[in-house]
């Protein structure tokens, strides 16, 4: 302290407040800015993108430790913006206050360029498609070095050179290539995937890395993540007042062990959001095992003012006036996608839902998809699944036709009643099915074959069935001519009476018996193929285990254990009868592609598969 003062001079001892230089100001602003190589790149690409550019290249050389450059076809700038751009504060997308609250830019803070300016040596070559020469400009940590007229393409490039050069702490602090080359092309994903309307491309050390053209959503998912990804998506689309949600979540099948792919846009600006992505996993409750991760990339537009981007300056964080409102519409609408998606067995690509910005409600509805159609179905309480499932089954609709009412005009929402006694359905006209070794169920479709898991469809057909019991408070019992006494150790049994009602709801009829036992008067109907005993206690036993490794809820719970069961014997000979009626409730089902834990109930293979499979191969 004292040593320092000495440099200070005399008349100058008694105040010792000073502006920084703005060097040094720019290179402390820099810290927040610019972390690391793939600051740049995200900073410059919002730049071109702010620029309307509908090309972007981004050049990359030791990931981005000797280089980064960005080349785009957007507006350019003058000779004076050129200059000016480097400036702290300098923008062209803020005016006034009230700007700030209606941000439709990427960026607006005016820091970027001064920022990255003062931590690189920085080369600026840009033109206005209207100006007949362009300006080259050369900065190297604040300082301007070069400035001049330059022949070049309308557009803008900047090339940043050996960032940090001039704060070795920082340079020191960067990590090794592959992990900075990481973050680089993490930050392209995320914008290659919010503006799918510009074509973009990536190279490393000269090696091409993503060349992708301009396109819809789909493609540029395709594009991006590999071919196997469009028999994955689903299409997600909802418009409410307040906001609207569109994009493409992945099967549940398909999710991973590890995060990653979980993409969400707000006005088109990659975010990061826990309680969002909350609200998309939970959506799929039941779907997915434990720790598996589905792939999302989701966009939600909202009016700009209910939006705050600038609580922080990498703007990744972003508040929300009405959080919990953007959240519930998030969960329903993924909810409903993956309930839908059975329809579609994959995507149609024409039929994408690639809105731009400023798309008018008549232009979204051109491009609605079937799973669009059929939440409206949904929505409006008129929806079937067994309608739909027309739509792709090829002779259902004689099936349906003479199958009596209880099948085809069963209401909305009715839950199918579940047996496995033929003799209860006569003249049904015999579908088109084959059963195959007592487990799989083959059915020919419109676009091929179907193979149906008998024993994941009957679990998927109770567990909806014992959900709405729960709900209701309907499930029907069987009355037993001798009713079962069972002897339960103290835990059991305090567990058994804390959630007797519940039981009772499911279809049982249990009540305490002495101080140890449990009588059972009545079991779930459809369960006579089971020891009333096994029965309650592999509930009892699958209940705990669900509790403490997956912390159900208790009707959740309940549901899912007594459907696992009750399908855990559902490997048997079924009557053609039986497996069109398998069939018919299964779709009748609210989400009929998936066991309530996640496993996949049926397949199809499409003609161009099965014609694939077996192309000889010289
Ligand atoms: P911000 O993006 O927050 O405005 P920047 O420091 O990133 O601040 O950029 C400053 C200004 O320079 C922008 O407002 C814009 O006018 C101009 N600019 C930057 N990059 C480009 C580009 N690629 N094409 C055209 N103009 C650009
Ligand atoms: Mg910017």
């Amino acid at each position: 302290m004292g040593k320092n003062q000495k440099t200070v001079n005399e008349d100058q001892m008694t105040d010792i407040i000073r502006l920084l230089p703005d060097s040094l100001a720019n290179q402390i602003a820099a810290g927040e800015v610019v972390q690391r190589p793939a600051s740049v790149v995200k900073e410059l690409i919002e730049n071109s993108l702010d620029a309307g550019a509908g090309e972007i290249q981004v050049i990359i050389r030791d990931a981005g430790k000797s280089s980064i450059q960005i080349m785009d076809n957007g507006t350019g700038m003058s000779v004076t913006d050129a200059r000016m751009c480097f400036e702290r504060h300098a923008t062209s997308k803020l005016k006034t206050s009230e700007d700030l609250y209606a941000i439709r830019t990427m960026g607006f803070r005016g820091e970027a360029l001064a920022s990255v300016a003062a931590v690189a040596q920085v080369e600026l070559k840009t033109r206005r498609a209207e100006d007949e020469l362009g300006t080259l400009i050369v900065i190297e940590g604040s300082i301007f070095k070069k400035q001049e007229p330059a022949a070049c393409n309308p557009g803008t490039s900047i090339l940043v050179k050996n960032l940090f050069y001039n704060v070795p702490a920082r340079r020191n602090f960067l990590k090794s290539a592959p992990i900075e080359m990481k973050h680089i092309i993490d930050e392209f994903q995320y914008h290659a995937l919010g503006m799918p309307e510009s074509s973009m491309r990536l190279f490393h050390n000269d090696l091409e890395i993503y060349n992708l053209p301009a396109g819809k959503l789909g493609k540029r998912i395709v594009n991006l993540f590999g071919k196997n990804y469009q028999e994955q998506l689903v299409t997600c689309h909802e418009d409410t007042d307040h906001v609207k949600v569109w994009g493409y979540i992945g099967k549940p099948e398909y999710a991973k062990k590890t995060r990653g792919e979980q993409f969400l846009f707000v006005n088109k600006r990659y975010i990061r959001n826990n309680y969002l992505n909350h609200a998309v996993i939970t959506a799929y409750e039941g779907l997915l095992p434990p720790d598996y991760f589905p792939f999302y990339t989701l966009f939600l537009e909202l009016d700009p003012a209910h939006v705050d981007v600038n609580v922080h300056p990498t703007k990744t964080e972003v508040k929300f006036i009405d959080e919990r409102a953007v959240y519930s519409v998030i969960r329903t609408v993924v909810k409903q996608a993956l309930g839908t998606h059975s329809i579609i067995p994959s995507i149609d690509f024409s039929n994408d839902v690639n809105y731009s910005l400023d798309s008018k409600l008549g232009g979204a509805s051109a491009s609605r998809t079937m799973a669009d159609l059929n939440y409206e179905r949904l929505r409006s309480g008129e929806f079937q699944n067994l309608r739909n499932w027309e739509t792709v089954f090829e002779g259902l609709t004689e099936r349906v036709a003479g199958a009596g009412p209880e099948i085809a005009g069963g209401k909305a929402g009715s839950s199918p009643e579940i047996s496995t006694d033929a003799e209860n359905f006569p003249g049904i006209v015999s579908p088109a099915t084959f059963q195959l070794h007592n487990r799989f169920i083959l059915s020919q479709i419109r676009s091929g074959l179907m193979i149906i898991d008998q024993a994941a469809a009957y679990q998927r057909i109770s567990y909806e069935k014992f959900m709405k019991n729960l709900m209701d408070r309907s499930g029907n019992a069987q009355r037993l001519i001798f009713p079962v006494t069972i002897e339960l150790n103290p835990t059991d049994l305090s567990l058994v009476m804390e959630i007797m009602g519940e039981i009772n709801n499911l279809g049982f009829e249990v009540e305490t018996f002495g101080g140890k036992s449990v009588i059972i008067n009545g079991i779930p109907s459809g369960m006579n193929n089971f020891s009333e005993k096994e029965i309650f206690e592999n509930l009892i036993e699958q209940f705990k285990l669900n509790r403490d490794k997956l912390k159900l809820d208790i009707q959740e719970n309940l549901a899912r254990s007594l459907s696992r069961y009750a399908s855990s014997r559902y490997i048997k000979k079924l009557r053609e009868e039986e497996q069109g009626l398998l069939i018919d409730q299964l779709f009748a089902c609210a989400n009929p592609n998936y066991t309530p834990t996640g496993e996949p109930v049926y397949t199809i293979f499409t003609l161009n598969q099965i014609d694939d499979l077996l192309k000889k191969k010289s």
